[in-house]
């Protein structure tokens, strides 16, 4: 296991995991959900939500969750005994403030450090469980995960970081994940804002085979959403951090946008104004077209995306 990690964001939480993990599995939303990062050797990582207002609620989730364990041991008899009994162990120093946490330790089939954490700001109550296969327990990865575990945004304004597939990007943070489609070499991201305020986020690769035989302004008029009609002479041309940027815009009226691409078959037809940029990140081998949707011009225009696609991003 390498000792490199990234930052993986998704529904306001944060935290630090070994490179080789990606997400595999998604279910819920932003109030109630599951997510579970996987590596070659299968599940690694695992976080299970919900909404808790109770202010002993990480006490009793984290007693309920040890008692559970115990009783499946003993259900199963032989296959689920412990080779390590459940026991609390103090590995995070201090959680944040706001955030009580607890964290359990033990073998069985396979070791696991599992951890309860309850916020009161965020009112989220949070199971992590961190999954090693038997005898390969590396508690420095699993503290250092949950030392950087945080499940809200700094502040009620600051935005909110979605940072997953080697994608990266700000979101204001009263927007919502409504859609998302993730396959090989492709990712598929939709966002809704308040009122009608929508964007979507779309990535491709690798750009090098995508551009074999057609320019990236070819390549970026096939993509756009079905309606818009945009010529190559339309279109503006910049440079971002080393990156060549496609872009145009589009008034209310001016086309009807296509809606709903993502939610198969019920194709919602609506005027709305259009901010569209698509471009090739040369360092990352992918291409990009983020499609932000608004009821004016201003509003798409102050949406405030930030979509970063390689590395020196952080100075952007
Ligand atoms: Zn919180
Ligand atoms: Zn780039």
């Amino acid at each position: 296991m390498t000792d490199a990690t990234y930052e993986f964001g998704w529904r306001k939480f944060r935290l630090d995991v070994p490179e080789p993990w990606e997400p595999a599995h998604f279910e819920g939303d932003d109030a109630k959900g599951y997510v579970r990062l996987d590596d070659v050797y299968g599940p690694r990582l695992e976080l299970r939500w919900g909404l808790a207002y109770r202010e002993d609620a990480c006490d009793t989730a984290f007693e309920q969750y040890l008692k559970g364990l115990r009783r499946d041991a003993r259900k199963k008899k032989g296959a689920g005994v412990f080779r390590r009994e459940p026991k609390e162990v103090a590995l995070v120093s201090a959680w944040p403030e706001g955030m009580k946490g607890r964290v359990a330790r033990w073998s069985a089939e396979i070791d696991c450090v599992s951890a309860v954490v309850a916020c009161s700001v965020c009112n989220r109550l949070t199971a992590l469980r961190v999954l090693f296969a038997a005898r390969e327990m590396r508690t420095s990865v699993a503290r250092r995960i949950l030392e950087s575990f945080r499940d809200h945004t700094a502040s009620v304004d600051a935005p909110s970081v979605w940072s997953l597939y080697r994608m990266r990007f700000e979101v204001p943070s009263r927007w919502r994940l409504a859609e998302h489609r993730f396959g090989p070499g492709y990712a598929e991201m939709r966002f809704r804002g308040p009122g009608r305020l929508l964007a979507d986020v779309r990535r491709w690769g690798p750009a090098e085979v995508l551009l074999r035989r057609q320019s990236l302004e070819a390549w970026y008029l096939g993509q756009l959403a079905p309606g818009v009609r945009v010529e190559a002479g339309d279109l503006d041309r910049t440079e971002v951090r080393g990156d060549e940027v496609l872009s145009f815009e589009r008034r209310p009226g001016g086309v009807a946008a296509v809606l709903g691409r993502l939610s198969r078959g019920k194709q919602a037809r609506r005027r709305l104004a259009l901010v569209s940029a698509g471009w090739h990140c040369a360092s990352t081998n992918r291409l990009w077209v983020v499609d932000v949707y608004g009821a004016s011009l201003d509003e798409a225009r102050e949406a405030e995306w930030r979509a970063f696609c390689h590395a020196d991003a952080e100075e952007g």
